[in-house]
């Protein structure tokens, strides 16, 4: 099981939350398609395993690629990999480019699944954001999606946005709810350093959410979420049975996987390696036949803490008896150890598994870090 991440860079223009990787500068988008295509060629052998069971567009703004763009990522990955017989093929969209016209023409290309990123059904949370995209709009792609035949769908929404209330809140659940979609996200919202939202906090011309606030919203969201049938298999990530994400799960798994494009990260199984997050030098790169990625081998400290903050976010939980085959009985005993530094109501140990409880999927990552082993820590052994 392996899978392969293309990061398409651009946007329209920059919501005031984000961190991730994309320039506004569209018209470099040509040289930028030639230069995934040919990264894919040169990495064609990276994966342990050439079979591949998920392909995902994130970005920046998939949605902006026109059908020939799309068309010749999509040529050189079934060139290059072993794309198996009903791999999940998902492309981040933006609600504001989702004609009918644009998702018919999805509709007939190997994408079977949008990730929509609605973020909230309110004007004033929009225009906060900065998103490129009205409230109609993100209503109406949802619906015009499944008329293209789209019936894998997904959709983001935040919470703990400054001033969104807890019934400003369940409204936009509402109406996300009323969607029955087979798979939605929903994300408390972080204020990442130099970011708009970073700076309008800081000036004080925003206040963000409390904690207090962020954990009502997300007991409310695990409530409501499951009484329409939804399984919370991961703390952002939200299921009808059977409609789990192959793709992010392969990641909560440990499964290698290739990124393609400036700042995508990649995994083989033994070191991860990350491209640079700048798009001319990328291309700048590319253009050499060099991969511009810096790489990090893992040593069994990182392989053992990441394990332990992956699969605490899941709802399966940490497998005792696998943790002890990968790593041995001592990294097994430090973990039982720490555990007692963890408040007993957050955790359960069901048979083979360590599972966090409601209360405990509040604070995930905090208890993921108190299990960790850090390589100057002198039990046990690497
Ligand atoms: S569209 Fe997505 S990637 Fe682009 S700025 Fe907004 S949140 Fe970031």
């Amino acid at each position: 099981m392996a899978g392969i991440y293309l990061h398409i860079p651009f946007c329209k223009q920059a919501c005031h939350y984000c961190d991730f990787h994309f320039s506004t500068l569209l018209q470099h988008r040509a040289p930028m398609i030639g230069a995934l295509v040919r990264e894919l060629e040169l990495r064609a052998d990276y994966l342990p395993e050439k079979k591949i069971s998920s392909i995902y567009l994130g970005g920046g703004t998939p949605s902006l690629l026109d059908e020939a763009e799309l068309h010749r990522l999509f040529d050189a990955i079934y060139r290059f990999f072993a794309v198996e017989e009903g791999a999940e093929i998902t492309l981040e969209a933006n609600p504001d480019d989702l004609s009918l016209y644009y998702l018919n023409m999805l509709a007939e290309s190997p994408v079977n699944r949008l990730s929509i990123g609605i973020q909230s059904f309110r004007e004033e949370d929009l225009r906060l954001m900065n998103r490129a995209h009205s409230a109609e709009e993100a209503r109406k792609c949802l619906r015009m999606a499944r008329e293209a035949g789209f019936e894998s769908l997904t959709a983001d929404l935040i919470y703990g946005l400054p001033g969104l209330t807890d019934a400003d809140w369940v409204a936009n659940l509402d109406q996300l709810l009323a969607m029955d979609l087979p798979h939605f996200s929903a994300y408390g919202l972080t204020v990442e350093p130099k970011t708009a939202l970073h700076k309008m906090v800081r000036t004080g011309k925003v206040q963000v959410a409390t904690d207090a606030d962020q954990q009502r919203q997300f007991d409310l969201l695990m409530d409501m979420a499951s009484a329409r049938g939804y399984l919370h298999y991961e703390i952002s990530n939200f299921a009808k049975p059977g409609k789990e994400a192959v793709h992010n799960s392969s990641y909560w798994h440990g499964a290698p996987y290739l990124g393609i494009g400036p700042s995508a990260h990649s995994f083989n199984g033994h070191s991860r390696q990350w491209n640079v997050a700048n798009n001319a030098r990328y291309l700048a790169a590319l253009e050499k036949g060099e991969i511009p990625a810096e790489v990090e081998q893992l040593t069994p400290y990182d392989r053992f803490n990441e394990r332990i903050l992956t699969a605490l976010r899941t709802s399966a939980g940490l497998s005792l008896s696998q943790l002890e085959t990968d790593f041995g009985a001592d990294w097994l005993q430090h973990l039982h150890a720490a555990l007692g530094d963890v408040d007993a109501e957050w955790y359960q140990l069901q048979a083979d598994r360590l599972v966090l409880t409601r209360a405990g999927r509040h604070f995930a990552d905090r208890i993921a870090s108190e299990l960790f082993i850090l390589a100057d820590d002198d039990e046990p052994n690497a």
